[in-house]
This record gives structure tokens, sequence and C-alpha cells, in this order.
């Protein structure tokens, strides 16, 4: 692969829930994990469920990974795949965990250690094998993940916190944006400053513009406001992402061609599918 080339892997794009059956299987029902594949290195966005196929998938193709995980937030959607990343467990790897909404009150390790304790899990963080390491910064900060991959990061608008990332590599952007609750009328501009002329911005489009009343509090936006922040952040492409567990597969094609019309570069994202930027 060039060095200017960046792939982007949908492993997980529902929030909330995982939501497996009939009616989610074309868009999948695997909770948040998106991956930037950058060659000899890999940038995991969330540890949703989706994970466990992207720890499995990379398992087979062999060699030693160098991978940084950065989390949105860890309210469960976005955590409950950790245990189950296979590369773990498996002493050839490197694997750094980043999170930049829980200082000063908790830092990301004694997190990952709760949620992998009992009574809620049989196994503890002391039976991974990798060269584990957890990273806290504060939202805002620049990180320099080296070989030429910068992230710029920002506090987003979610109970507990959540933070927005900017990927930058070979003169391409990513901009990863969930979970984040928008304020009527207004641009958030912690958002603008991550997405300005991104090659792709995913966005947290739980809810419609119509749903979004009923909802106001709950930390969502819609993906309306995406279309208005791509149009406005002149992005090349928009997914849109973190799809409520109670929209089934007939609910986002619809959702799908409303916002390709509203925006020609918006799609709603699949588990499965692959973007080359
Ligand atoms: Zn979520
Ligand atoms: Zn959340």
């Amino acid at each position: 692969m060039p060095p200017e080339q960046l792939t982007v892997r949908f492993w997980g794009v529902r929030g909330t829930l995982p939501t497996p059956g009939a009616d989610t299987v074309h868009y999948g029902g695997n909770t948040s994990c998106v991956e930037i594949d950058l060659g000899q290195r890999q940038v995991i966005f969330d540890a949703g469920s989706g994970i466990k196929k992207l720890g499995d998938w990379l398992g087979r193709q062999g060699g030693s990974l160098n991978t940084d995980i950065l989390f949105s937030h860890c309210h469960m959607d976005h955590v409950c795949g950790v245990p189950f990343f296979a590369p773990f467990y498996e002493p050839q790897h490197r694997i750094t965990l980043w999170a930049g909404n829980l200082l000063p009150a908790t830092r990301l390790e004694e997190t990952i250690r709760s949620i992998m304790s009992p009574p809620l899990f049989p196994i503890e963080i002391d039976a991974f094998k990798a060269e584990v390491q957890f990273r806290d910064f504060h939202a805002g900060k620049m990180l320099d993940l080296g070989g030429g991959i910068t992230v710029h990061t920002g506090m987003l608008n979610h109970p507990g916190g959540s933070v927005g990332y900017r990927l930058e590599h070979g003169g391409k952007a990513v901009a990863y944006i969930t979970d984040t609750e928008h304020r009527q009328g207004e641009l958030d501009s912690n958002v603008l400053a991550l997405i300005h002329n991104a090659d792709l911005m995913i966005y947290d489009c739980t809810y419609t513009d119509e749903e979004y009343p009923n909802h106001a509090g709950w930390g969502h936006s819609t993906w309306q406001q995406a279309v208005r922040l791509a149009k406005s952040g002149r992005v090349k492409k928009l997914a849109v992402f973190h799809h409520d567990p109670d929209h089934d597969d007939a609910f986002m094609q619809k959702v799908e061609a409303e916002a390709g019309n509203a925006f020609p570069g918006a799609f709603v994202a699949r588990e499965g599918l692959t973007l080359q930027l």
C-alpha cells in the first residue's frame, strides 16, 4: 500500500446496544468500532462489540501488531468488546489505549480494570499478555502516535464527556465524532475544528431531527445536523454512524436516501464496509 493511502473499515456501526437479527443484517448490529489501516500500523476508534471480529481478522494476518485504540469515552457500547479483542492475549503485540475524558476523576486503566473484574467479568486484565499501555490525556491535546500519524482531539457534548478525533496521515484526514449532542441552531465549534476539509467525517446520527425533541439531553445528534456540519466544514464524505438500536434496515435505507439527497457525499455506515481514501 502506498504510504499516502489510508483504508477505513467499519466493524461496528450501531450505538447503545448490540442489535443482531434479521432486521439489522444489512447495516449490522455490532456497536462502535472503526479501524484505520495505515499499512504497518492501525488505529482503532472504540472497542464496541465490533472489535471482536477485527481482532480475529488481525490474528489471521499473522505478525505482530503496533496498534492504538482511541476511545471516544467508556460507555458500555464503546468498551464492551475490550475483553474479546484476541490480540490482548498474545505476547507479540503492542497495544496502546487512549482516553481523554476521564481525568481527573478516574483513569482509563482503572476503568477497564473495573469492567474486567468480579462480579462483572471472569477474566481480569492481568491475563493480558501483549505489551499494553494505558494513556490518559485531556481532550483538546494533540496526540503524536509516531510514524507520521497525528491526532487532534476535542471535547464533545455528552454525559460524562466524549472525545472527538481528527486523524491525519499522508495528507489525508478522518474525523471520528461520536457520541455528541448538538445545540439546536448551532454548529459546535469543537466539531467544526475537527472536521474542516476532512476526507471522511464519521458522525453520531442516532436520531432524526423529527425524533430529537423526545431525546433532548440524552447526548446524541441527528443525521440532519451531520449534513449541516459537513456542508459548513466542506468535508468530502460523511458517514452516518452510531445507529439507534430501534432503527432497522428499512429505516436506515430511507435515511441513506434522504441524507444522500441532502449531501452528495453522505452514506450510512455499514458493518463490513471498507473505504480507501
Ligand atoms: Zn454510544
Ligand atoms: Zn455514550
